[in-house]
């Protein structure tokens, strides 16, 4: 895969005097990096053991199904990157959520349908390898416009990190080119 893309800076880094973000500098807090705090703590999720990334619970909230919504607990989350594992969500003390729990898919898990490259305009991976196809674009702004016209950013609540999609956004992109340039 090509490195450059792979390595483009976040869409959402302030300093960037350039237009290629896609966050509304309005929104605040959608990139800012809030777990300051260094956790010595077992990371690590019940089932599959792997290491966990840590997500605030105001975007578990967020992304949990209606019915499941009061079981959320004021704490810090954690969310199972293994593909292979069904767990989603889980806690230090030991709460945990199934990817069956949210209302969207993880893009990383084995089947994910569709596979999101960016939750907050809902644009999927194939739509972004579809564009870089058919336009030859890889920058990641244009892309987006291109498909969905205006672009809004609400990675805080929508994406299942809390997180800018940027670097799953420039995998696809990369997937993209690879295929155009066979
Ligand atoms: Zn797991």
């Amino acid at each position: 895969m090509n490195n450059k893309i792979l390595n483009q800076s976040s869409c959402c880094d302030r300093n960037s005097k350039d237009e290629a973000c896609c966050c509304d500098p309005s929104n605040s807090n959608c990139c800012l990096t809030e777990n300051t705090e260094t956790y010595e703590e077992k990371t690590i999720c019940p089932i599959c053991d792997d290491q966990g990334e840590q997500v605030g619970s105001i975007t578990v909230k967020h992304l949990i199904k209606k019915e499941k919504i009061e079981d959320v607990i004021d704490e810090n989350y954690l969310l199972c990157m293994n593909e292979d594992c069904d767990v989603a969500y889980f806690t230090e003390t030991g709460a945990k959520f199934k990817t069956n729990d949210l209302k969207v898919p993880l893009w990383f898990k084995k089947g994910a349908d569709p596979k999101y490259a960016c939750y907050c305009n809902e644009i999927t991976e194939e739509q972004v390898i579809e564009t870089v196809v058919n336009t030859g674009t890889d920058n990641m702004k244009d892309v987006m416009t291109a498909i969905k016209g205006e672009v809004r950013s609400q990675c805080k609540v929508k994406n299942p990190l809390g997180k800018c999609c940027t670097k799953a956004f420039n995998e696809a992109i990369g997937k993209g080119l690879e295929i155009k340039n066979s």
